[in-house]
């Protein structure tokens, strides 16, 4: 059977790190993507020259319309998807609870929960051998934020992700049975370019004092983390919710 594994998010930061592993690892590699196209297709020629097999395709997860076009483009180039990665995440400007709007918790449950149960729900609906499929696993990107609350910051973000937690939980029970392992990683601070969004780029820098290992992680790191959830390695594991955060 093909390695087939699907990245939301994979244009940058940790699904980046992710697409370039899974590649090295012998996955045929879809990066999912927003916004920025040079970004995808930088990781697609890095994965190519490496030898690897990697297409971008462009889609909004939380657009039910844009995630079954994403499953239907990988069905035709690289075959049905058997491994699923849910990176694509966001966070928005720091505030406190007082002060959001309703359009931006949307945006936020949206792009965070929404995406992750539709882009599950394509790729159960091919690997489950309930529908004829032959198993598969998925890895949700949850954040340690879920445990933490990210109070004056994003608790919005930090309770998408707590519904993360919930629905891996949910999920890895229901499909268990069907051959599809379902895990989750709980990053801590990661160097990328998520914090910008949050209007503080060194956010890191701020914050890993409080960080037993007294450093912020690298994105490889926790991609070492998600290939090992999907690899056979993990193959007793499902419905765990792996922290990725320096001891935090
Ligand atoms: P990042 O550097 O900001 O990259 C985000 C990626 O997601 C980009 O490829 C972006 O594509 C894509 N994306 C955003 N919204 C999308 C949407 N609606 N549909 C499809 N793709 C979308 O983020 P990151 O730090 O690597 O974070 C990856 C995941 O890790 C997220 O779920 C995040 O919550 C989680 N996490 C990160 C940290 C951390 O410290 N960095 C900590 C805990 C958890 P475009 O560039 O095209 O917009």
């Amino acid at each position: 059977m093909n390695k087939v594994l699907v990245i939301t998010g994979g244009s940058r930061g940790i699904g980046a790190a992710t697409a370039r592993l899974g590649a090295a690892s012998g996955y045929a590699v879809c990066i999912n993507y927003r916004h920025n196209e040079a970004a995808a297709l930088a990781v697609v020629e890095e994965i190519a020259r490496a030898g690897g097999e990697a297409i971008a395709v462009a889609g909004d997860v939380g657009h039910e319309a844009d995630v079954v076009r994403l499953f239907e483009a990988v069905d035709e180039t690289l075959g049905p998807v058997t491994a699923l990665v849910n990176n694509a995440g966001i966070l928005e400007t720091q505030m406190r609870v007082e002060d959001m709007e309703a359009a931006r918790l949307s945006r936020i449950l949206t792009a965070n929960v929404i995406g992750s149960f539709l882009c599950a729900r394509e790729a159960v609906r091919r690997m489950s051998i309930r529908h004829g499929g032959q198993g598969g696993a998925i890895v949700n990107v949850s954040s340690i934020a879920s445990r933490l609350g990210a109070p004056n910051e994003y608790v919005d973000y930090a309770a998408a992700k707590g519904a993360i937690d919930s629905f891996t939980l949910g999920l890895s029970k229901e499909v268990a049975a069907e051959g599809i392992r379902v895990n989750a990683v709980r990053p801590g601070v990661i160097y990328t370019e998520i914090h910008a969004s949050g209007g503080e780029p060194d956010r890191v820098e701020r914050v890993k004092a409080s960080v037993p290992m007294q450093r912020g992680g690298k994105a490889e790191e926790v991609a070492r983390a998600i290939l090992w959830l999907l690899s056979d390695e993990a193959s007793y594991s499902s419905g765990a919710l792996l922290d990725v955060t320096g001891g935090r």
